[in-house]
């Protein structure tokens, strides 16, 4: 399914002749013929996705999508998001494959405008999950101010699946003069978080696990693209953005040290963590370092302009809890090392294995 199968003229025109009865959304559940490229897909895609997810761009009709170029540069990326469960504290899979791929553009400074989306669903999947998946998107679109621009929809049998698969593209514009880069990050410079790490890891184990917290951990999962503008808008020299997904804090440091050539010096003291999360991971066994976050980057930027940068992530909603977590150093070993709250130091490593599996 390209553009113009959401267009949803030949959809409209099946349902006009009384060819199709409108699909039950309520008790219906996908089957083969909703990926067969017959008329029944094209009534899913008009009474569900385009219903949900339309626009101007969708509505065009044709193989491919034209649309307007933004300013500067072109950023593009991708994610496959396979997420168990579906429906998590604090998101869904339709949320997160929104949140996922607009924080991946705006954390190279560009500002998101687009999104493609590919999605596989298993047949008997119940259409009134996927009603919520697509509204969720929806919704997450209009809060990142992005649009769904072109889309795509095969059904696999089932066993074949695990329900809902969804990968999303996203197109920005990098506007002239902004370079960040995992390779920009220089001995001296500071390194911040946005605020509490490991929410999103722990609100997918305690529901997976059917653990039970007096206070439920909602995942963080947000779009990211407001924080990033505000966080370039006041000219602090910024090196470095990236948010802290899968393998978190832990993983991104040492991808950024290794990109660098440089060492990196936490403080284990500094870094947000909610008491609930610290406990929760305690208690499964996890380091809050290695777990995957949704709506957090780090941010490295040069030392005299640390101040500047923490209190214009803090005047952000979403960079309330932000902090200086560490500085940069001079390591021909590229270590990250963490000062512990108990006055050792150890390594931060990458994790070897899969500590949460589909956790995005
Ligand atoms: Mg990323």
């Amino acid at each position: 399914m390209n553009a113009p199968d959401m267009n949803g003229t030949a959809a409209k025109s099946v349902v006009k002749q009384g060819y199709a009865r409108p699909l039950d959304l309520r008790h219906g559940r996908v089957d083969m013929s909703h990926g067969g490229g017959g008329r029944a897909m094209v009534q899913l895609i008009t009474e569900l996705f385009a219903k949900h997810l339309g626009n101007e761009y969708l509505a065009q009709g044709n193989d491919g999508t034209c649309l307007p170029a933004g300013q500067g540069r072109l950023v593009v990326s991708t994610d496959s998001h396979v997420v168990s469960p579906l429906f998590f504290p604090g998101g869904d899979i339709g949320s997160l494959s929104v949140h996922g791929t607009v924080n991946d553009v705006a954390v190279m400074g560009a500002t998101p405008l687009y999104l493609t989306a590919g999605f596989i669903l298993e047949e008997g999947f119940p259409l009134a999950d996927l009603v919520r998946i697509v509204e969720s998107m929806a919704t997450a679109a209009r809060g990142a101010g992005v649009q769904l621009v072109a889309g795509d929809t095969k059904v696999v049998e089932q066993g074949k699946g695990d329900g809902v698969y969804i990968t999303t593209t996203g197109v920005g514009f990098l506007p002239d003069g902004v370079h960040l880069s995992g390779d920009l990050a220089r001995p001296g410079d500071v390194l911040l978080v946005s605020g509490r790490i490991g929410d999103h890891g722990v609100a997918i184990m305690s529901k997976r696990e059917n653990l039970d917290f007096d206070a439920p951990i909602l995942s963080d999962s947000a779009a990211l693209n407001g924080l990033t503008r505000a966080m370039l808008d006041s000219g602090a020299g910024l090196r470095v953005m990236r948010d802290a997904t899968r393998g978190g804090l832990a993983a991104t440091l040492n991808e950024i040290a290794h990109q660098s050539g440089v060492g990196i010096h936490l403080d284990e003291a500094a870094i947000p963590i909610a008491p609930a999360v610290d406990a929760a991971c305690e208690l499964l066994g996890l380091d809050p370092l290695n777990i995957a976050n949704e709506g957090k980057l780090i941010a490295v930027c040069a030392a005299a302009d640390g101040d500047r940068l923490l209190a214009a992530m803090r005047a952000h909603p979403l960079g309330a809890e932000a902090a200086v977590i560490g500085r940069v150093v001079e390591d021909g070993n590229r270590f990250v090392q963490m000062q512990t709250r108990f006055g050792g130091r150890r390594m931060v490593d990458w994790l070897s294995g899969e500590q949460l599996p589909r956790i995005c």
